[in-house]
């Protein structure tokens, strides 16, 4: 059987139009019945990777998880609650719900602030990387999890969605210790690919009505994408977000662990796309409601041209590189490195100072820069030398 991920155009965030939309997305993949009981502890986990405004586009927009909210309550679940802890050091959970809006929105479906500032070890020996997580607390006490996550790139990862979501489960300071242990994209990748076993989220709903572009996760463009995504495969999903941005799957690191060990299929002839009009074949998907113009990296560095080009490897690695003129020494790139001895260097008056020797190009300075001031600088010599 195909693995349905469910299309819903739209392009507000109109409250009204995105409960419709929520609505018809959750039916036409089954109903909510299908993925949980109503007697469950759901636990909604959107994106809540800063503090930050909606429009912004970092985060989950309140008008989504407000409409899941009302939908489970209209439904007549009782047991709902919602968190995520976020990635910047600098902030809490509770006020990062504040600045994004999901604390009134909560407030207005009375669905309460779950724990996600403690946690504790979760042993899980199935785990084929990680062999065990520190979870929040909130997320060892559910039964059941709706993802809702953010359509959005990603430094590392090139893009984030369903399966990077759950990142969010682990808890503050933790992150950045498994950024440490997880050192690149694909065992990274491999290690959420396990994360999502061991979580089991059962359906996942991105927000892509506003997605965000370029310099993801926290300091790229919005840009309109018009769509809601429903799915209870988080690799088809995010396979589905990247064949509407023209990227392949197969380079999306997180689609290719999570296909390896089973958490979903990114086989586009085992995916059914339904829409309100009827189903669609990925291609057409994109003609439809895809953008070929869409900013994501899409280079790929040329099989068997490593081992070749190893002297010069410091020109050819892509690096975060921060902008002096918008640096403004706030010191987070620093409080966020994962390098015990602190690959950048910033704060007191002075701008962030790269020791590249060090760097594990993990991106956590340049996903928590408040300042948008760090990119990723990508060397023109893969292109010359036959990436793309
Ligand atoms: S680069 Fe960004 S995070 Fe680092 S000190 Fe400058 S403004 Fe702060
Ligand atoms: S400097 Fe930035 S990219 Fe390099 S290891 Fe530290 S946080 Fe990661």
């Amino acid at each position: 059987m195909k693995q349905p991920v469910v299309l819903i155009p739209i392009d507000t965030y109109d409250e009204d139009q995105v409960y419709t939309a929520v609505r018809q997305g959750v039916e036409l993949l089954g109903g909510m019945e299908q993925f949980i009981r109503q007697d469950e502890k759901v636990l909604l986990k959107p994106n809540l990777l800063a503090r930050a405004l909606p429009q912004k586009a970092i985060t989950t927009h309140p008008a989504v998880f407000g409409a899941v909210c009302r939908l489970l309550k209209d439904q007549g679940y009782a047991h709902v609650s919602y968190g995520d802890s976020p990635g910047n050091p600098t902030t809490t959970p509770e006020k990062a719900t504040d600045t994004c809006g999901l604390a009134a929105e909560a407030a207005k479906h009375g669905v309460p602030l779950a724990d996600f500032n403690g946690g504790s070890v979760v042993h899980f020996p199935e785990g084929h990387t990680a062999k065990s997580f520190y979870l929040c607390h909130a997320v060892q006490e559910m039964d059941a999890m709706i993802n809702i996550c953010k359509m959005k790139t990603h430094a590392l990862e090139r893009i984030t969605g369903a399966v990077k979501n759950l990142y969010g489960c682990i808890t503050g300071v933790n992150k950045a210790t498994g950024h440490a242990h997880y050192p690149n994209s694909d065992v990274f990748a491999d290690m959420l690919a396990d994360l999502n076993l061991c979580v089991k989220p059962r359906l996942h709903i991105m927000d892509g009505i506003v997605a965000m572009e370029g310099n993801g996760p926290s300091s790229g463009t919005p840009i309109n994408m018009n769509v809601l995504l429903f799915s209870a495969d988080a690799v088809a999903l995010d396979s589905v977000f990247a064949g509407l941005i023209h990227l392949d799957p197969a380079a999306v690191p997180t689609c290719v662990s999570g296909a390896r060990v089973g958490v979903g299929t990114m086989n586009y002839d085992e995916i059914e796309i339904i829409t309100p009009s009827g189903t669609l074949t990925m291609e057409e998907a994109q003609q439809k409601y895809g953008n070929p113009d869409f900013d994501v990296f899409r280079g790929v560095m040329k099989k068997g041209l490593l081992p070749k080009v190893m002297p010069l490897l410091p020109f050819l690695q892509h690096r975060p590189k921060a902008d002096m003129k918008k640096c403004i020494a706030c010191g987070v790139c620093e409080e966020s490195c994962p390098v015990p001895e602190k690959a950048v260097r910033a704060g007191h008056g002075q701008k962030a100072k790269y020791d590249y020797k060090k760097c594990i190009r993990c991106y956590c300075c340049q996903e928590m820069c408040p300042a948008k001031a760090i990119e990723v600088y990508r060397s023109p010599l893969n292109k010359l030398l036959g990436g793309k």
